[in-house]
């Protein structure tokens, strides 16, 4: 697979915010904890995680300050993560001042367990989108690969969403062979039901931690849907996002196929990740840049940081080193409750 060549020498000081292969960032990913209240299989061990320090996490105000400071240099759409971003206290504080800076978009990702009692302040604070993880339509089984998880509040916290004109809704299911393979067809008959407002989305399982293995290719899962339903290919918006979609014509639904793994998307990448301790993690699979929170708390003004911000673009790597070679894989360093999913 092919990844960006350099195109620019020298880093500009203002502007929008470029790196040298000339992709221009208009999209962070902010987390607000690195903490979940779930243990997916395939994200996180079941016992012994090392959660940061609370001092070491970025406050409300400094994560507001950096939005801010990103917006100004052309960051328009912000999507608070985690870790599980309803489990830090008082969330919607952090989407209230979010919400006044003027943004394009301000969603979020969250695995939905804690979303239906806040979904109401979240909407009236700014809150626009939402998307919601969701890998089986079965009650045993979802409890079983987020270790301990309940679908009926997250199917409520989806409903609730939606009662609260959160949408679109876009339901990420990540494929697990052996695992959940066979809830496809399941899950766009369910949510074929709503296709007003919502999409389904598959993702290739990305080789983090202990669980490397059982990756399906979003192909075959593509073949596997072709032979039920209908497949009209959407077109792709430019800087939309990274999901290859179709429509199921029987319904209307939009399925969407995300394969980091398969089919790299490092050319259109134009997002950066905020993780929760303030280090800006400019690709998913490298964490070397310093972290903002120690900038901020030394004092910097906001002119430095935003070309603190720029040098660590300007020093983003053309694309992730994770790959299939034959049935090898090469992880990526962290967990991506630290990163921000
Ligand atoms: N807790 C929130 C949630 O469940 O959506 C947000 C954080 S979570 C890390 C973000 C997304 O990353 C989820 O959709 C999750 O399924 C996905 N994810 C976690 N580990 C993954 C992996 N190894 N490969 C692909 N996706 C993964």
């Amino acid at each position: 697979m092919s990844l960006p060549v350099r195109q620019r020498k020298t880093m500009p000081e203002s502007g929008p915010l470029v790196d040298p292969f000339n992709r221009v960032h208009t999209y962070l990913r902010v987390s607000v904890t690195d903490r979940c209240n779930y243990r997916c299989v395939y994200c996180l061990p079941a016992e012994g995680v090392a959660f940061m320090r609370r001092d070491r996490l970025l406050t409300y105000e400094e994560i507001a300050r950096l939005v801010r400071i990103f917006a100004s240099m052309g960051i328009e759409r912000v999507r608070l993560t985690g870790g599980e971003p309803t489990v830090r206290k008082d969330l919607v504080a952090l989407v209230e001042q979010l919400g006044q800076i003027g943004l394009k978009d301000l969603s979020m990702t969250t695995n939905g367990h804690l979303f239906a009692p806040h979904a109401e302040a979240l909407a009236k604070a700014g809150l626009t989108r939402v998307n919601v993880s969701l890998d089986t339509l079965d009650a045993e089984k979802f409890e079983r690969i987020t270790r301990g998880g309940s679908l009926e509040r997250v199917l409520a916290g989806i409903d609730a969403a939606r009662a609260h004109g959160i949408t679109p809704i876009k339901i990420n299911c990540v494929v697990v062979r052996d695992e959940n393979e066979d809830e496809l067809e399941r899950m766009v008959e369910a949510f074929g039901a709503h296709a007003k407002d919502t999409q389904v989305r598959f993702i290739e399982k990305m080789p983090f931690g202990a669980e490397s293995q059982r990756f399906v290719p979003s192909q075959s899962l593509r073949e596997r849907l072709a032979e039920r339903f209908t497949l009209e290919p959407v077109d792709r918006l430019a800087g939309v996002g990274p999901a290859t979609t179709f429509r199921i014509a029987e319904t209307g639904l939009v399925v969407g196929f995300i394969s980091p793994m398969s089919e790299h998307f490092c050319h259109h990448c134009n997002r950066l990740r905020l993780q929760a301790d303030g280090e800006l993690r400019t690709c998913l699979s490298r964490d070397d840049t310093p972290s903002l929170r120690d900038l901020m708390r030394r004092g910097d003004s906001d002119e430095a940081l935003e070309q603190a911000i720029r040098r660590m673009v300007w020093g983003k790597v053309a694309g992730h080193e994770a790959h299939l070679d034959g049935d090898a894989f090469t992880a990526f360093e962290g967990v991506m409750t630290t990163i921000g999913g």
